[in-house]
């Protein structure tokens, strides 16, 4: 029985995890559970599922949560830090990680467990965005096994031949049809988008998840976030991968073919699907999600992206193209654009605006460590930072 290891617990995908996890207690073990600093909500999951560790992003939330534990009983060992993160996720008694943290704060320990050649459920897109090529090459060369959570990659997985290692045009594959809500600003008129306030851009139509991600979908960074994961994942380039708006959610990405052909994978908005097919890959289990009704949803549509209201797209794509470092500088920027949002210190507007600077002003390198990337990382975020203090004046 596979052990799980779920960095990020406490979060959306996490909670989502182990729902599904709850339906298939004779197939999966709860190992290890992880999260920034929310200890009420990791101590009620401990309670729960008595895992063998529990980590917390800092010493003083580790010290709350073992005090709780202990006064409940619960054996259960408590570990602190990136250090306690990395263990857990690379421990030999792990089989699988959902890497669900959210953010440059899950890169490390994603990497932790690919260099372990675990099977990574890779939730945690950021990662990728910021180290495509080393991360995909520690997967190969530790023969890790990696299964993406992100619904849109989910579906273009199941969409795929199942060997693609010659290359995706060799395997007939003519491009990738990745479909995008438009989240919910895509018929706003376009002048009263920089009034949007953070809890109108978190009320997301189709989806329920975190607030980082929620707001990445108002801007469609989200959509540029995960056309550069697709290019890693399935080894491609921006230029072969088309944005399909898609409102209904339905349809969560399509592959298309050169005998004409386009499959598309179809569910429920609903992350519980992407999670237990990971889970369960090659089978398929049960996770609790509705069945499709057709007849109740009656109609798809579909749209073309527009870029003057998503600049975002565009200066993802932009940032594939240039390679190397100038995805984690776009990330980064988005990051810090995101959370000076959120606390009310920018308008909506100023999100893509920061990260354009950012990405004009930040020189990029080739990315071929590590260090180069955390790095330019740093000055990506200093330099953020900088412009909403000036922007916040
Ligand atoms: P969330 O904000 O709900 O949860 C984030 C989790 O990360 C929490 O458990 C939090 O404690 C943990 N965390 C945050 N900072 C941390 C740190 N410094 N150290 C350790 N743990 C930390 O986010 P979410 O919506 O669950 O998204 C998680 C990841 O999955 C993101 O990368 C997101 O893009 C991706 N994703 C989410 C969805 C979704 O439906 N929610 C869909 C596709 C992809
Ligand atoms: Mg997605």
């Amino acid at each position: 029985m596979p052990n799980v290891t779920i960095l990020g617990a406490t979060g959306s995908i996490g909670v989502n995890t182990l729902d599904v996890i709850s339906q298939h207690q004779d197939r999966y073990k709860v190992f290890a559970l992880t999260a920034n600093s929310n200890v009420e909500v990791l101590a009620k999951q401990c309670i729960e599922w008595n895992p063998k560790y529990a980590v917390m992003a800092d010493e003083a939330s580790a010290d709350q949560l073992e005090q709780r534990l202990r006064a409940q009983g619960v054996g259960t060992e408590v570990l602190a830090g990136l250090a306690g993160h990395e263990y857990v996720a690379r421990h030999a008694e792990t089989d699988y990680v959902m890497a669900a943290i959210v953010g440059a704060a899950g890169l490390l320990p994603t990497l932790a467990a690919a260099r372990a050649g675990k099977r990574v459920l890779l939730a945690n897109k950021e990662a990728l965005v910021m180290s495509g090529r080393l991360f995909m090459d520690a997967i190969r060369d530790h023969h890790a096994e990696l299964l993406p959570i992100d619904s849109e990659h989910n579906a273009i997985f199941q969409c795929m031949p199942a060997d693609i290692s010659k290359g995706l045009e060799k395997s007939g594959v003519k491009r990738i049809l990745i479909t995008a809500s438009g989240g919910p600003f895509r018929t706003t008129p376009l002048h009263e988008l920089s009034n949007m306030n953070p809890s109108q851009a978190c009320a997301h139509p189709n989806w329920d998840m975190g607030r980082k991600i929620s707001v990445d979908s108002a801007t469609m960074m989200n959509k540029g976030l995960e056309i550069i994961e697709a290019c890693w994942l399935f080894n491609t380039t921006p230029e072969n991968i088309q944005v399909v708006l898609h409102p209904q959610s339905i349809i969560h990405s399509m592959v298309e073919y050169a005998d004409g052909s386009v499959l598309a994978q179809l569910s429920n908005p609903d992350m519980r699907t992407p999670i237990a097919y990971a889970l369960a890959w090659p089978e398929r289990i049960e996770a609790g999600v509705e069945q499709l009704d057709l007849f109740e949803i009656a109609r798809l549509d579909f749209e073309r992206p527009d870029y003057q209201r998503f600049p975002c797209l565009k200066l993802a794509q932009e940032a594939m193209q240039s390679g190397g470092t100038a995805t984690a500088i776009l990330n980064a920027a988005n990051e810090i654009a995101v959370q000076g949002f959120l606390d009310g210190h920018i308008r909506f507007t100023d999100i893509a605006r920061i990260v354009e600077t950012t990405l004009e002003q930040v020189s990029h390198h080739e990315a071929s460590n590590l260090e180069i990337i955390l790095t330019d990382d740093g000055a990506a975020r200093e330099f953020s930072i900088h412009q909403i203090r000036e922007l916040a004046a």
